[in-house]
């Protein structure tokens, strides 16, 4: 039966194929799985039939332990049951998943390999969760591909109803479960015919029922337990069968050569690598290179990984092997070698292979982009002389030295693919429109198509880079686009941020969008673009698209489909009228439902985008161009903040963290990251920015309340601040108090434009006091709220304007600031008022999730300090423990503090202690539940100690006056006041 071709990502594949298969699925998102539990909810919500002829039932559950619990009971009575998960909800399902392998329950659980959270979260692929669970009874069946996800999640599905046991289906997180590809999609009726309906029906035979009633889980002890342990071992013999004639009978049907360990490569080679998951495209793609050059390499691909068949895979292994890589995607820190690694070499122990040496590799962890110059760099390790036996792939590693160096990079794709990148602003539409792309691509030519996105980890507003290939051959190309024929970058503020061009093949098209004619190109564009530009011989166009959207899209920054229209013409991938019809066709359809006047604005754009790119004349001169100057100074006191900006956040906020080494990040070996770096990124991604209009101002502090990024602030100046600001700072007498000025600061470059400031201004007489203008009228705004920044904080204004107003709570320090969090967020504001009242006092025990990531998304760190370095201190445990992880950080306070309180009662006991020490100590015990009288209590006792201790001669204070009163020294109270000191820091009541 022939099979329809359907562009998808592996996310819906994965849900397309399970829906085939289940009657129940109980879910519970977690990214980057949660695409397959909403389309298989959506499908259900349509009204979708199963191949049993029904709609499946979907049930979210509280958390992915209750989506478990849910699975296993449903299991229990007798529906064939799925979920999907990914890393720390894979590992909440644990103990449930011994249960239901325990009591050989048919299920798959579709899994999205994902880190697990180590010294920091990373919702990126890599295969940490799995191998976690590898010891719960469950089969692993791992696919490579958008295609294997489709077909082996249908063996995965076939092999439990047949053999009982349970399967973990799993495919690389983002990598495959977001990547998109043309690729071919089972009809249900095929699966139907392949299912085993005589294993459905004995599956709902042995449910639970109460009319033919048994136990099932009972407790038993030593002399049961083990033997009755042991008795599944013949389904976990066949299951291997079960798989392999199930991908046999795939096989038949589609023409594929799946088997449970498949071999790719020279049939004599003697370098052999084994891996599983997306890498192991790459690795064909660079054998395919190599052997062309007459080199003899392979490949093994490991597809059922549990349970793991010693003779599979020593029969995959070509005979002529000489020397095998294992390759892991995951960390097992202590460990002899990583599990992929321990398995093979123990596999083939004993075989004819048990002589050759066999290296292990680390790769890809957190979501680390591995390339064709990785895979080169194994087989180059495999024939030196000297070669490194236990690496690191795609790093460098400075401090424990396992990495191996990065081939040079060669251009492994097949002729014929066209690759191309877009560099966009979160939030702008080019993701969107890019998928679009691929989607009129792959669905109405014969040519295949691929389709990557990466994010940073703003929000919205953050950069985004979609990665595109098409081509006459499968794209078999799992790495980022590094040799592309058109680039596109969409904002013009990234030009002078990041290295866009480097990825530029020599020819090729650069499109950017900006409003510069020749003239201010000249001015804007760095030297290092100019010469790229003019030494590659580049295509570059120019295009005006926010223009153009506000003309069509009356929206200046959906600029998406002008984009859009623009990259067809330029790349003349499809004939102009054909894609000009397809792609009003798609906005027909998107926009319909919508009303014919947004339909007809995006036809607008289309027409208007098509034709309206500029080509640029290059001058020559431009390749001699002289380089810009790079590593700026970065003007910072904290010492520890200027070292992580320069050597961390400024690479990272230019795309060059990857380049980053091991040793950048000693210090941060536990996950710990100084607070403050936000303030150092000056994104300038706001296309107006707030412009203060003094005379309708009523000093309300309203803007400074509400803006959820802490860019408008208000201060109060002294005459002689007012003498000596920046000429361009406007200010106003300050309203009940005559002596001082009022100013509102503006942080333009930090500001995201959203205009909630503008929107809640009251103004004066229907006038507002603040105005949106263009963010470049605005910039000089900077320099002056960098003057007002450094303003000392005045106690009058405190005093005037209670701390619990609205306005007064303004004239205190945010210390939450420059967020990641989306234009216009409405959680921020609430967080940042928090530190405001209580920032420098506060513990953070943020659960993970929205907040986590605009408060801690690495390197940005928003959350920051007071002129005394005292600032919120944040940690972010799980998903799930925020509760009882903040309960544990007052729990710790509680204890200190206690001590504290002990040995402060028992030094201001002895007679012989000062009586400064004495008042003071009792003064803090008296304090001590009190958060605010506490801060002063607390500096107060600290000085007394420190005045006490510091005294020279013949010892302390106190031993003086012990002396004095003619007694004995014991020096007991030094001790105490000494240990008392250790912990000042917990003197401080906490929040
Ligand atoms: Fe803050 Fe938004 Fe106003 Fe900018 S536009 S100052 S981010 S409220
Ligand atoms: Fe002035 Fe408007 Fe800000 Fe109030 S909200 S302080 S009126 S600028």
């Amino acid at each position: 039966m022939a099979r329809k071709k359907k562009t998808m990502k592996g996310n819906d594949a994965a849900a397309y194929v399970s829906y085939a298969f289940t009657e129940v699925a109980a879910i519970y998102p977690i990214t980057p799985s949660s695409d397959m539990a909403e389309l298989t909810d959506q499908m259900s919500a349509t009204g979708e039939k199963n191949i049993f002829g029904e709609t499946v039932n979907v049930v979210e559950m509280q958390s992915e332990a209750g989506a478990a619990g849910a699975v296993h009971g449903s299991l229990a009575a007798g529906a064939l049951t799925t979920t999907y998960t990914a890393s720390q909800g894979l590992l909440l399902m644990i103990p449930n998943m011994y249960k239901i392998a325990g009591e050989l329950l048919p299920n798959v659980i579709d899994v999205s390999a994902r880190c697990v959270a180590s010294h920091a979260l990373n919702i990126f692929g890599d295969h940490s969760d799995i191998y976690a669970c590898r010891q719960t009874g469950y089969a692993m069946l791992c696919s490579q591909n958008v295609q294997e996800v489709m077909d082996l999640g249908a063996v995965a599905h076939l092999a439990t109803i047949k053999s009982r046991v349970p399967f973990v289906h799993f495919f690389d997180g983002f990598r495959t479960s977001h990547e998109i590809q043309k690729i071919d999609v089972w009809d249900y009726a095929e699966l139907k015919e392949m299912t085993d309906m005589d294993a459905v029906n004995d599956f709902r035979r042995r449910a639970l029922n109460p009319e033919h009633p048994v136990l099932r889980g009972s407790a038993q002890n030593p002399d049961l337990f083990f033997q009755a342990r042991e008795a599944c071992n013949p389904y976990y013999d066949n299951v291997v069968d079960v798989t392999e004639s199930y991908m046999q009978e795939v096989n038949k049907r589609i023409g594929k050569d799946y088997q449970l360990f498949n071999y790719y490569g020279a049939p004599d080679a003697e370098r052999v690598i084994i891996a599983m998951g997306s890498f192991c495209d790459t690795i064909e793609e660079t054998i395919d290179y190599l052997n062309a050059k007459g080199e003899k390499v392979g490949l093994v691909k490991v597809r059922l990984y549990r349970p793991f068949s010693a003779k599979h895979l020593i029969g995959a292994i070509p005979a002529t092997a000489k020397v095998i890589s294992v390759l892991d995607r995951t960390k097992e820190p202590g460990s002899l070698g990583e599990p992929l690694y321990l398995d093979v070499v123990t596999a083939l122990r004993g075989s004819q292979f048990k002589d050759v040496p066999v290296y292990g590799g680390r790769y890809g962890l957190g979501g680390k982009d591995t390339n064709p110059a990785d895979a080169f760099a194994v087989f180059a390790n495999m024939a030196a002389t000297e070669p490194k036996k236990k690496f690191t792939l795609a790093i460098t590693d400075d401090v424990t030295y396992l990495s191996l160096p990065r081939a040079e990079s060669h251009d492994t794709t097949p002729e014929g693919t066209f690759s191309c990148k877009f560099w966009g602003l979160g939030g702008d539409g080019t993701v969107g429109a890019n998928q679009n792309a691929i989607k009129i691509i792959g669905d109405n030519t014969d040519m295949y198509a691929q389709g990557y996105f990466a994010y940073d980890s703003k929000k919205t507003s953050g950069v985004t880079i979609s990665h595109l290939r098409f081509g006459k051959l499968p794209i078999k190309s799992t790495y980022y686009i590094n040799k592309a024929d058109f680039v596109a970058c969409h904002n013009p503020s990234y030009i002078d941020k990041y290295d866009m061009l480097n990825d530029l093949k020599p020819g090729g098209v650069f499109l950017l969008n900006c409003s510069w004619s020749a003239q201010e190109l000249e001015t804007h564009l760095p030297a290092s673009v100019k010469a790229y530009i003019a030494k590659n011989n580049i295509q570059f166009y120019t295009i005006d698209a926010t223009h153009l959207a506000e003309q069509t899209m009356k929206d200046g920054r959906r600029t998406n489909t002008v984009l859009q229209a623009a990259f067809f013409n330029l790349t003349k991938i499809l004939p102009a009228q054909q894609v000009i019809g397809l792609m009003k066709d798609g906005a027909t359809k998107s926009y319909g439902k919508k009303g014919e006047e947004i339909v007809k604005m995006n036809h607008d754009a289309i027409d208007a985008g098509f034709n309206s790119a500029h080509p640029v004349e290059v001058p020559a001169l431009w390749a001699d161009a002289v380089s810009d100057s790079v590593g700026a100074e970065v003007a910072e006191e904290r010492e520890d903040l200027r070292n992580f900006v320069v050597d961390v956040l400024k690479p990272s906020t230019a795309q060059k963290g990857d380049e980053l080494p091991v040793s950048a990040f000693a210090k941060a070996a536990d996950g710990t990251f100084p607070q403050g770096s936000s303030a150092h990124e000056k994104r300038g991604i706001a296309i107006n920015v707030p412009c203060w209009k003094t005379e309708n101002c009523i000093q309300c502090n309203f803007c400074s309340y509400v803006c959820p990024h802490a860019v408008i602030r208000p201060y109060a100046l002294s005459a002689d601040e007012s003498a000596s600001a920046p000429a361009s700072l406007k200010k106003i007498p300050m309203t009940g108090l005559g002596e001082l000025e009022f100013a509102l600061g503006v942080s333009s470059r930090d500001c995201t434009g959203c205009g909630s400031c503008a929107n809640i201004c009251p103004g004066k007489k229907g006038e507002k006091a603040l105005v949106m203008q263009p963010i470049e009228s605005q910039l000089p705004e900077h320099e002056n709220f960098e003057y007002l920044k450094k303003l000392p904080a005045k106690p009058e204004v405190a005093e005037k304007f209670k701390v619990s107003t609205v306005k007064g709570s303004q004239f205190r320090q945010p210390l939450l600031e420059f967020s990641g969090a989306c234009a216009g967020c409405g959680e921020t504001p609430y967080a940042k008022l928090v530190t405001q009242l209580f920032g420098d006092r506060m513990y953070i025990a943020n659960a993970t999730g929205c907040s986590s990531i605009w408060g801690g998304s690495a390197p940005s760190t928003p959350y920051t300090v007071n002129g005394e370095g005292k600032g919120p201190a944040w940690a972010n445990s799980l998903f799930e423990d925020t509760a009882e992880f903040s309960y544990g950080m007052f729990l710790a306070n509680k204890a200190v503090r206690s001590r504290l309180a002990r040995l402060t009662k028992e030094l201001i006991s002895v007679d012989y202690a000062s009586d400064c020490v004495k008042s003071a100590g009792q003064k803090w015990l008296d304090t001590m539940d009190n958060g605010e009288e506490n801060k002063a209590a607390s500096t107060d006792y600290i000085a007394a100690l420190k005045d006490g201790i510091n005294v020279d001669l013949t010892g302390t204070q106190w031993e003086k006056e012990w002396l004095a009163n003619g007694k004995v020294c014991t020096c007991d109270a030094r001790n105490k006041a000494r240990e008392i000191l250790v912990d000042e820091d917990y003197l401080f009541k906490k929040s």
